[in-house]
């Protein structure tokens, strides 16, 4: 074990207006999902704690999105270096709230820092448009301004990740924020808000709260001083923020839920799609928006693939991250793993063979066993191909055409992450036109990485996070038209 779990705090209070300080509505456990066991508090905000963060965010607006672009820059880039000088506390706090193993929490937090590196790069670069006028000396600019004080609201899946992405992007566009993390992950949050302030972000920028997430959500999308929503999370709690959200015209970027089907077309290599695509669906045990869920073979194939994926999943080593020789962590709490005990169950019912897995591991912690549900026929009711299994378990159905393998594939009431394997440009080209998807992976992995934009469709979202679209959501494309000219011009 190469992790230094002694260097972890893993308790988190309030940040607002520049000083922590403990909540007024008590505090919850944080509990290691590796082995069960409280590691830490996270404290819960009073409802006039939150309103303290709002405040402090409507008070520091004028001079954070006055200080030019550049310097906001750089404070980003200063926390990039500094979560990589603290990137071993990093991976210990990551991996001890939320059950990873060594790997992701590593690889994690080296996207954090990605992430909050290029935003800092392109804060002084955000681009503004000019058009030239009809009349003469008259021209129109198209400018982008902070928004305002905005709400960010994380998932605790990727704590540091989904921070970084929200917070890189809104600081770089001028506003101030109030944040209220998962209180699944309080840890790595307060990390992150620490690093931003030891880097020189002034008081009231960025502000985190955590508490009972429905009356914090109710009370931010309520306030008029807030602007913007962006939210990562489930699908069904993003319905209920979007429509909070409306009343008061609050704009919202909802990064919501995901179930990506993987189409493995006769000319693939069966040995390629497993290499590829297992790091997605295993690592952080599964719990991640683009994780191939559903695997759709075509039938000269399916057979070899079925054999290879499980031998696949069999092999994943699972247990605590500061284990040596683990290779699957834990799931967040016995919740998720009831829900897979649910879904593979539910999917034997409708007739799949559970080729390997299927049941909680027999240890502290909540672990379930790397999964592979085979043989259910694509027009199947069974729960496990439209609900989001959010876990180390996946489908394998087999087709003949492929229009049928794009009907199955569209089936789920999801749009985001899937993928596809083949060589034939052709079926590419199909693919990608009629498949419903925003994140398509062609013979490789989906990744969302800081410089391009990426946002769900359908159940799955709508919004862009990551490169300048991702900044401008949190902008205002401000229109001046000007004249030095006919003081009579019109356009
Ligand atoms: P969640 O929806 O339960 O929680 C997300 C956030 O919303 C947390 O901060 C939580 O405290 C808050 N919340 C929970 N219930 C709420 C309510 N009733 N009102 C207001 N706020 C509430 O999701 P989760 O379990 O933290 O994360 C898993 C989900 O996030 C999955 O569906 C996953 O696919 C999705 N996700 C999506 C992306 C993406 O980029 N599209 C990335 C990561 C995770």
């Amino acid at each position: 074990m190469s992790v230094d779990t002694a260097l972890a705090r893993m308790s988190a209070d309030l940040f607002v207006n520049g000083s922590w300080i403990p909540g007024k509505a008590g505090a919850l456990d944080n509990v290691d999902p590796g082995n069960g066991r409280t590691i830490g508090a996270v404290s819960l905000a009073g409802a006039d704690q939150v309103a303290e963060a709002i405040t402090a965010a409507e008070n520091a607006f004028p001079a954070w999105s006055a200080t030019p672009a550049a310097a906001r820059g750089d404070i980003l880039r200063r926390a990039a270096a500094l979560l990589a000088d603290r990137g071993e506390e990093a991976v210990a706090t990551i991996l001890l709230e939320t059950g990873k193993t060594e790997a992701d929490a590593r690889g994690e937090i080296g996207r954090a820092a990605e992430t909050l590196r290029w935003n800092g790069e392109q804060a002084g670069r955000i681009p503004a448009s000019v058009f030239p006028g009809v009349a003469a000396g008259s021209r129109r600019l198209s400018i982008p301004t902070p928004l305002g004080p905005v709400a960010v609201i994380t998932a605790w899946n990727f704590p540091a990740v989904l921070a970084t992405r929200k917070l890189g992007a809104a600081l770089a566009a001028g506003c101030t924020v109030v944040f209220k993390a998962s209180e699944f992950a309080p840890a790595t949050a307060r990390l992150i808000v620490e690093l931003l302030v030891e880097a020189g972000l002034p008081a009231g920028v960025v502000n985190l709260v955590f508490g009972d997430p429905q009356a914090v959500s109710e009370q931010l999308t309520c306030s008029a001083a807030i602007k913007a929503l962006s939210f990562t999370g489930s699908t069904a709690v993003g319905k209920t923020l979007a429509a909070q959200a409306a009343p008061n015209l609050i704009r919202t970027v909802m990064e919501l839920g995901g179930h990506a089907p993987v189409l493995v077309m006769d000319d693939a290599d069966v040995d390629h799609v497993i290499a590829t695509t297992a790091a997605a669906k295993f690592g952080s045990a599964g719990q991640s928006c683009v994780a191939p869920s559903r695997y759709f073979v075509h039938e000269s194939l399916y057979r070899e693939f079925v054999d290879k994926l499980t031998a696949k999943a069999a092999s994943y080593i699972v247990g605590h991250g500061t284990e040596d020789g683990v290779t699957l962590g834990a799931v967040a709490h016995q919740g998720r793993v009831d829900a897979l005990v649910r879904l593979a169950r539910d999917a034997a019912d409708h007739g799949a063979v559970i080729a390997t897995g299927g049941r909680q591991v027999d240890r502290d912690g909540f672990y379930f066993e790397p999964t592979v549900v085979a043989g259910l026929p694509l027009d199947s009711n069974a729960m496990i191909l439209s609900e989001e299994p959010f876990g180390p378990i996946a489908t394998v159905s087999s087709f003949s055409t492929l229009d049928e393998a794009i009907a199955a594939a569209n089936a789920a009431p999801y749009a985001f992450a899937a993928y596809l394997f083949t060589n034939s440009m052709d079926v590419r080209d199909e693919v990608v036109r009629r498949l419903s998807a925003s994140n398509i992976g062609v013979n490789q992995l989906a990744p969302s990485l800081p410089d391009v934009p990426l946002g769900g469709l359908g159940n799955s979202g709508y919004g862009y996070e990551g490169g300048i679209e991702g900044i401008l959501a949190f902008a205002q494309l401000r229109l001046v038209s000007e004249t030095a000219g006919d003081p009579h011009a019109r356009r």
